[in-house]
């Protein structure tokens, strides 16, 4: 099974990495109607819909492994913020 997990919300389209996650919990502590983790403390997504854009984009970006990836509409990667990576 892969490790990425991937949801369109708001016009974004955001990946978890679950081998990357390790537990933090900081994009559940900023948007605990958007992430989970499981029993093996590792993130997912609840109702990522339900969670205010902007707040959705600080949740994402909080991540301090960068296990969580965000591109927007026109596919240009905004999470984590960082110009030379590669877009796929
Ligand atoms: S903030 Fe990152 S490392 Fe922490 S639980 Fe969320 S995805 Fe995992």
């Amino acid at each position: 099974m892969s490790s990425l997990q991937e949801r369109i919300v708001h016009g974004l389209r955001i990946v978890i990495d679950r081998e990357l996650c390790v537990g933090f919990a900081d994009c559940a502590k900023e948007a605990p109607e958007g992430f989970k983790l499981d029993d093996a403390s590792v993130a997912g997504f609840l109702a990522p819909e339900a969670v205010e854009r902007e707040r959705l984009l600080r949740a994402c970006d909080a991540c301090p492994v960068d296990a969580i990836t965000v591109w927007d509409e026109t596919g240009r990667q905004i999470v984590p913020a960082s110009p030379d990576r590669n877009v796929p």
